[in-house]
C-alpha cells in the first residue's frame, strides 16, 4: 500500500512543486520587468494607490490617481 501513496503522492507533489517554483519564477520575472519598464511611480494622495507617474494627475504639487472619488476630493 506504501508504494502506491509513494508513487502517485511523490510525482505530484514534485509537480505541484515544479508548478509553484515556476508560478514564483514568473511573477518574479513579470515583476522585475515591470520595474525595468517604469520610470517613476507616485502614491495617490487620496487613496494612496500606486501609479505610474505619467498616469497620475497632478494637482495643487499631490498627485491623484484616476478615480472619480480621489478627484473629487480635491
Ligand atoms: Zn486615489
Amino acid at each position: 500500500m506504501n508504494f502506491i501513496i509513494a508513487g502517485v503522492l511523490a510525482p505530484l507533489a514534485y509537480f505541484l512543486l515544479r508548478l509553484f517554483f515556476k508560478s514564483l519564477v514568473m511573477s518574479f520575472l513579470d515583476k522585475a520587468k515591470a520595474q525595468s519598464g517604469v520610470k517613476e511611480m507616485v502614491s495617490c494622495c487620496s487613496c494612496g494607490v500606486f501609479i505610474d507617474k505619467n498616469d497620475a494627475i497632478k494637482k495643487s504639487d499631490q498627485y491623484y490617481c484616476e478615480k472619480k472619488e480621489c478627484l473629487s476630493n480635491v
